[in-house]
């Protein structure tokens, strides 16, 4: 099949310009929610290599992803995540190149990061309490992390944000701390409510909390809600004249959640997963390999993607084999 004129869009209709890249399942933190006792190294697994990121990002490109985030684990602990960086960057037609990370030597590294090709940043700040923050990652590295971000904001970044999971009585109660950093930046405080996975049961029950807790927080001090564009993706923005930054909320159980589905992932082990949730990934590592093989694994990607769910069943407590996010890239 000639695949010059394909796109990835599903039988639903939804297309899918965002590719989230996991290069790692690594990580040096240990959140209380995804990997409480820190990464462990049950067998040794071989990660994609440039070339094969490099493969990955051609191939997506051409069928219509204009942005790719590299996540993990934690993506730049890997010593070549600068030349992930460049490959990704010059691609043509990736027009975002973006990263989640913890923050971990963010105010050293950010520098060389948008030297090689970053363009979007996403921090993960769970807590704005540094006694807590030690608590909740497993390092005392908050006001450094802060510091980080404070420098990033001053860089040439199309976009600065920052990713706190919402956990009850442990930011819930924080809103107006995260507001005073929005006063005079330029950034957005993504929300996302707490999702569960195979591992993370009884912390779910204890701490996750709806995010009706944070609009309610939100209307009641003069945010209002943007307007969303039909590409917007899941997030819903929150803005307030008397402030330069805006508040996101990240709601996976709200209704129709799903509709807006803009993104597809590939793991560390070249597994593509159509889903965070739901299914265990197709493995299409054997035609990453070399750029002979682009039409084919152009051609399997968009066959998978025929296999795309409606929507994921969380609500049904069905996380599918998602063990925890750090495994597939959150
Ligand atoms: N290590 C990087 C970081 O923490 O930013 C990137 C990987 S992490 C898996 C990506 C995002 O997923 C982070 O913002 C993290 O807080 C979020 N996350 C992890 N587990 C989650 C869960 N069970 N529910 C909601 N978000 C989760
Ligand atoms: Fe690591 Fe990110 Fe998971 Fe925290 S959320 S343990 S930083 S992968």
């Amino acid at each position: 099949m000639n695949t010059a004129s394909q796109k990835l869009v599903d039988r639903y209709g939804r297309s899918f310009p965002y590719l989230r890249l996991s290069l790692t399942d690594v990580c040096n933190f240990s959140c209380d929610y995804c990997l409480p006792d820190g990464y462990q190294c049950e067998e040794k697994k071989s990660f994609i290599d440039l070339n094969e990121v490099k493969n990955i990002a051609i191939a997506f490109s051409q069928l219509g992803t204009k942005k790719i985030r590299l996540t993990g684990g934690e993506p730049t602990i890997r010593k070549d995540f600068l030349d992930c960086l460049r490959i990704v960057s010059q691609t043509p037609g990736i027009e975002q190149v973006a990263v989640t990370t913890n923050g971990y030597k963010l105010e050293e590294n950010i520098d060389q990061w948008v030297d090689s090709g970053l363009t979007h940043l996403n921090v993960s700040v769970d807590t704005l309490d540094s006694r807590l923050f030690h608590s909740l990652t497993g390092h005392n590295r908050l006001q450094e992390i802060l510091s980080g971000i404070d420098h990033a904001h001053n860089l040439n970044l199309k976009s600065v944000k920052l990713n706190a999971v919402l956990l009850k009585d442990v930011n819930s109660h924080q809103f107006d701390q995260y507001t005073h950093l929005l006063k005079n930046r330029k950034l957005s405080i993504r929300f996302i409510e707490l999702m569960q996975t195979g591992d993370n049961l009884e912390y779910f029950n204890r701490y996750h909390i709806g995010s009706q807790v944070l609009k309610n927080y939100l209307f009641s001090n003069g945010w209002s809600e943007k307007i969303r564009s039909a590409s917007s993706g899941p997030a819903v923005e929150y803005y307030h004249p008397d402030y330069e930054g805006t508040f996101g909320v990240i709601a996976p159980y709200s209704k129709d959640f799903c509709d807006s589905c803009n993104r597809l992932r590939m793991s560390s082990t070249g597994d593509f997963h159509l889903c965070l949730f739901g299914e265990q990934g197709y493995s299409v590592r054997h035609l990453l390999q070399s750029q002979e093989q682009r039409e084919e694994l152009k051609e399997t990607l968009c066959n998978l993607l025929g296999n795309k769910r409606k929507t994921h069943f969380l609500h049904d407590s069905d996380t599918g084999v998602t063990p925890n996010l750090s495994a597939i890239g959150g």
